[in-house]
């Protein structure tokens, strides 16, 4: 078994090591490239499962490992892995719905009251020496877009509750239940993007939706809309964003995530009005406990049934 994973939780890999599962960690400490993961692969050969986070399981991955049965995915989203290639072979993928649902909920907060009081800029001027009263925009009661009300979309509006905001979201498959209890309001994209305070992004990556928001959906937005994505950066053509806050098109964005990682290079890291962190929405101790069981468990489930 390769764990490629760099924040598994210990008691998964007790758990994995007391049901006879021998555990090799990823050697290189960050997420491997294509050509990496097949080298470092090849030198720990035969590999029956692999506990992945971010690194590409591509068609070639996949051809590298003839023993292969389980992919575990330690997370939730699966756009990292070629899922066409595995169900050819026959390779089975888990992954673990909400084990860090609330961890990304909280890091889109972070991020939302971050962007809306200038938190980054006033800690820099602040250790300079200055005392710029930067001024920002009052969350408490005004209007979340929330797009996408999976596990995490839901985490979000609960918080919103305590914000007294209005509560918007648009989902594929509206989960009217939890709307009714949260006090959601489903609204149509469009709607969502002009009447929205803050505009957060809590849908897969998918063919569908890559490149959901592009330049026309900025253009929808308030001058004063707060834009956030903590899911994953090819679902917004970070082109459109850039320019979007360049031209104060929108007052501000919190990003968790990008097209590139790490976005080297990108020329978002330049603008002033852009809160960023490196992907590290689900990077909490609870979170990781709960990703790395999920993902321990499965494993063991295919190997001893
Ligand atoms: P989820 O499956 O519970 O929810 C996804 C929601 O998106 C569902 O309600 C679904 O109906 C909706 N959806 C799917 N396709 C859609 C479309 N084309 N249009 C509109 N709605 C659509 O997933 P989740 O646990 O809430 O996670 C959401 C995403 O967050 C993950 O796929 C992953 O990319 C990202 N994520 C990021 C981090 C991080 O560290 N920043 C951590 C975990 C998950």
């Amino acid at each position: 078994m390769l764990c490629l994973s760099q924040n598994t939780a210990k008691s998964p890999k007790e758990y994995l090591e007391k049901n006879g599962i021998e555990l090799i960690w990823n050697p290189v400490g960050r997420p491997l490239k294509e050509e990496e993961l097949i080298a470092e692969l090849s030198k720990v050969l035969p590999v029956h499962g692999i506990i992945v986070g971010v690194d590409p399981i591509t068609r070639k991955v996949i051809e590298s490992l003839p023993d292969l049965k389980i992919i575990a995915k330690h997370g939730v989203g699966v756009d990292n892995i070629d899922l066409v290639a595995v169900k050819e072979r026959g390779v089975i993928v888990t992954n673990a719905p909400g084990s860090n649902s609330e961890s990304v909920a909280d890091l889109t907060w972070a991020l939302i009251l971050a962007a809306a009081r200038q938190i980054p800029k006033a800690d820099r001027v602040t250790r300079q020496g200055r005392w710029d009263r930067l001024v920002g925009y009052e969350i408490y009661g005004k209007t979340i877009g929330i797009i996408g009300t999976g596990q995490i979309g839901l985490a979000v509006a609960r918080r919103a509750r305590g914000f007294n905001m209005k509560i918007l979201a648009y989902d594929k498959f509206p989960n009217e239940k939890a709307a009714k209890e949260i006090g959601i309001t489903y609204v149509s994209l469009e709607q969502l993007l002009k009447e929205a305070d803050i505009i957060t992004v809590h849908v897969p990556l998918t063919d569908e939706t890559r490149g959901l928001i592009g330049r026309n959906e900025f253009e929808f937005m308030k001058r004063t809309a707060i834009f956030i994505n903590t899911s994953r950066g090819e679902i917004v053509d970070e082109e459109a964003l850039y320019e979007a806050l360049k031209s104060n098109r929108i007052w501000a964005a919190g990003l968790d995530v990008y097209s590139k990682e790490p976005p080297i290079g990108n020329p978002l890291l330049e603008l002033e009005n852009v809160v960023l962190t490196p992907h590290l929405g689900a990077y909490t101790v609870e979170a990781n406990l709960k990703m790395g069981m999920a993902a321990a468990k499965s494993i063991v489930q295919t190997f001893k049934g």
